[in-house]
C-alpha cells in the first residue's frame, strides 16, 4: 500500500489530473538528500489512450483558433513563466540535484525557444507565386500535424521538452508530453501554468510512465509525430518503431563530446571552459564535454591548469549555492563511479579522484566529485561509453589531424569543440569533423532558438532536428494548391486536353 504522507504525481489530461487505471508507481528522489520524497504514476496503456484522446479531441478547436488568439495564450505563459521561474527551478534542484542557478538557466534556454515561437505567424507563412499559367496562382499552406507525442529524458526536464513544445503548439497541433520519470513534476507545473495562461483542456497533456507508456505512443494511430530525446539505444529503438507505425520521427540519442585542444590554444581559456562544460550539471548534459583531446606538447600543463580549477569546485545541495550538485540517482552514481574504478585498473592515470568528495549536503545524497583521468586509451570503456557524470578523460594526440581523426572515429556526433588561435585550423576542423553542433573556442555549442539543435552519427536518428526552422517544418506539413478564378466565367466550351501553357 502507499504511504499516504508521500505525494503521488499524476497525470494531466484534458486540463485536470487525471490517476488513471495504471496501479504501478515509481519512486522520484530528492538527490541531495538521499530519499525518496514523491512518486510518481506509470501510465497503463487505458491511460495512453485518455491522454491521446483528450489530445485528439482538443485538436480540431485548437488548430482553428486564429493566430492573434494562440499567440497571446502562448504570450501570456511566457510573462507568468518568466515572472515565476524560480519556483520552477526549485522543483528541478529537487528532483534532478542540478544547483539552482543552473535550472534558471535550463529554464531560460527553453524560454527562449518559447520566444522564437512567438513569431510563428511569420515563420509558418507559406509562399504566393502569382500566374504561374494564365489566370492561375500556386501557393502553400503550412498546416499542423494533429496530436504529437514528446518524450524527454531526466537530464532537462524544462529545456528539452520546450525545445518541442512551443513550436508544437504555436502550429497548432495538441501535445501529449511524456516526461522521465525520475524528475516529473516541472511538467505538471508547466501544464497548470499553460492553463492559467489561457490554452484550452486537452491541448496539452502530461502522460507519466516508463516505456510502457512511451510504446503506446509509439504505436498509437492518433498520434502523428514523436519528439524523442535520451540515450542512444533507446532513441534508436524508438525511431525504429515509431517510424514502423508510419510516424514522422525526430529521436536524439546521446554523446560523447570531444574537446580538441591544440598546442597554440590560450590555455587559460582552454581550463576555464573544459571546466565549465565538463562539470557543469554534474556532467549529466547531452553536450557536456567528456574527452579532453589535446596536444601533447601542451597536455601536463593543461591539465596542472584544470587540476588547480577544480580544487575550488564545490559540491554539495544545489539550493546551498554550490558549484556542482549531486548525481540523479544512487544507481547512476554507482555506475558512474564504476568507470573510475576501471580506471584506476587499466593503466591510466587518476589525476583526480572523485570519490569520497565532502559534500555540503545530506550525508545520504548521491555525491561524487569531479574527476580526472589522463593517459585513457581511445578503446577503452573509459572512451567508448557515454558516462553521463563528472568525470573528465584526456585523450593525447599530435596534432591537429589526429584530433579530428578520433572524433570521426567516435561513435557519436553530437557536439564538439575546438580551442586554437589558428583560424586556418578552426575552419579545417569545422568543415572535416562528423558531427553536428561545432564550437570554436566555445565549449558548449549549443545552437540559440533560430537555429536547430542536433548531431550526427549515433547521437541523431532522424533528418530534422529540434527547433528553429527545422522544428517549424517538423510541425507542420506542406500543402500547395493550384487555383484559379475563371474572370469571367468561361461559357465552357473550350475543351482543351493539353497541359496549360
Ligand atoms: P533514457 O533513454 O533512459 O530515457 C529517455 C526517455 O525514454 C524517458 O522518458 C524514459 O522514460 C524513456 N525510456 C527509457 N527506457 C525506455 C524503453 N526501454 N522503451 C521506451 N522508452 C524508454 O535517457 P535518460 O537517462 O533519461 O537521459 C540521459 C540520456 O539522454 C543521455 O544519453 C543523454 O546524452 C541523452 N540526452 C540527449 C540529448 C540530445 O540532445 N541529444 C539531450 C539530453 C539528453
Amino acid at each position: 500500500m502507499t504511504d499516504p504522507r508521500i505525494d503521488i504525481v499524476e497525470h494531466v489530461v484534458a486540463g485536470d489530473p487525471m490517476t488513471g487505471v495504471g496501479e504501478r508507481l515509481g519512486p522520484v528522489y530528492d538527490p541531495a538528500l538521499g530519499v525518496e520524497t514523491k512518486k510518481v504514476r506509470l501510465a497503463a496503456p487505458a491511460d495512453v489512450d485518455a491522454a491521446v484522446g483528450a489530445a485528439a479531441a482538443a485538436f480540431p478547436r485548437w488548430r482553428d483558433m486564429s493566430w492573434a488568439r494562440r499567440q497571446t495564450i502562448l504570450f501570456n505563459f511566457r510573462e507568468s513563466l518568466n515572472r515565476r521561474k524560480n519556483e520552477l527551478a526549485e522543483i528541478i534542484t529537487s528532483e534532478h540535484g542540478k544547483v539552482l542557478s543552473d535550472a534558471l538557466a535550463e529554464i531560460s534556454r527553453g524560454q527562449e525557444v518559447l520566444e522564437f515561437a512567438l513569431a510563428m505567424p511569420q515563420l509558418a507563412k507559406g509562399g504566393y507565386s502569382e500566374n504561374v499559367s494564365t489566370g492561375v496562382d500556386a501557393y502553400s499552406l503550412l498546416q499542423p500535424l494533429g496530436v504529437v507525442g514528446i518524450v524527454s529524458p531526466f537530464n532537462f526536464p524544462v529545456m528539452v521538452p520546450m525545445w518541442f513544445l512551443p513550436i508544437a503548439l504555436a502550429t497548432g497541433n495538441t501535445v501529449v508530453l511524456k516526461p522521465s520519470e525520475k524528475d516529473p513534476s516541472a511538467a505538471n507545473w508547466i501544464a497548470d501554468l499553460l492553463k492559467e495562461a489561457g490554452l484550452p483542456d486537452g491541448v496539452f497533456n502530461v502522460l507519466h510512465g516508463d516505456k510502457v507508456a512511451v510504446d503506446g505512443l509509439l504505436d498509437h494511430e492518433e498520434v502523428r509525430a514523436i519528439s524523442f530525446v535520451g540515450s542512444t539505444p533507446i532513441a534508436r529503438y524508438v525511431y525504429e518503431r515509431a517510424t514502423r507505425a508510419g510516424k514522422r520521427v525526430q529521436a536524439l540519442g546521446g554523446a560523447k563530446n570531444h574537446m580538441l585542444v591544440l598546442a597554440d590554444a590560450d590555455l587559460n581559456l582552454a581550463a576555464d571552459a573544459a571546466i565549465n562544460a565538463a562539470f557543469g550539471s554534474a556532467g549529466e548534459r547531452c553536450m557536456a564535454i567528456s574527452v579532453l583531446a589535446v596536444a601533447d606538447s601542451v597536455a601536463d600543463d593543461l591539465i596542472g591548469r584544470i587540476a588547480a580549477r577544480m580544487d575550488g569546485i564545490t559540491v554539495g545541495d544545489g539550493r546551498r549555492g554550490c558549484d556542482m550538485g549531486p548525481l540523479v540517482t544512487r544507481e547512476h552514481r554507482d555506475k558512474v563511479t564504476s568507470y573510475i574504478e576501471d580506471a584506476e585498473r587499466d593503466g591510466s592515470r587518476l589525476v583526480v579522484d572523485g570519490r569520497g568528495v565532502k559534500a555540503d549536503g545530506d550525508e545520504a545524497g548521491f555525491w561524487l566529485g569531479p574527476t580526472l583521468v589522463d593517459r585513457v586509451e581511445a578503446g577503452s570503456r573509459l572512451y567508448t561509453d557515454e558516462i553521463f557524470g563528472p568525470v573528465l578523460s584526456v585523450v593525447r594526440v599530435r596534432d591537429l589531424e589526429e584530433g579530428i581523426g578520433l572524433i570521426n572515429g567516435n561513435a557519436y556526433g553530437n557536439g564538439t569543440a575546438i580551442f586554437t588561435t589558428n583560424g586556418g585550423a578552426a575552419r579545417r576542423f569545422q568543415r572535416e569533423v562528423q558531427v553536428g553542433m561545432i564550437g570554436i573556442n566555445i565549449p558548449i555549442p549549443v545552437p540559440v532558438s533560430y537555429y536547430s539543435f542536433g548531431g550526427w552519427k549515433q547521437s541523431f536518428f532522424g533528418d530534422t532536428k529540434a527547433y528553429g526552422a527545422q522544428g517549424v517544418h517538423f510541425f507542420t506539413q506542406e500543402k500547395a494548391v493550384t487555383s484559379r478564378w475563371p474572370d469571367p466565367v468561361p461559357d465552357g466550351d473550350e475543351l482543351n486536353l493539353g497541359f496549360p501553357q
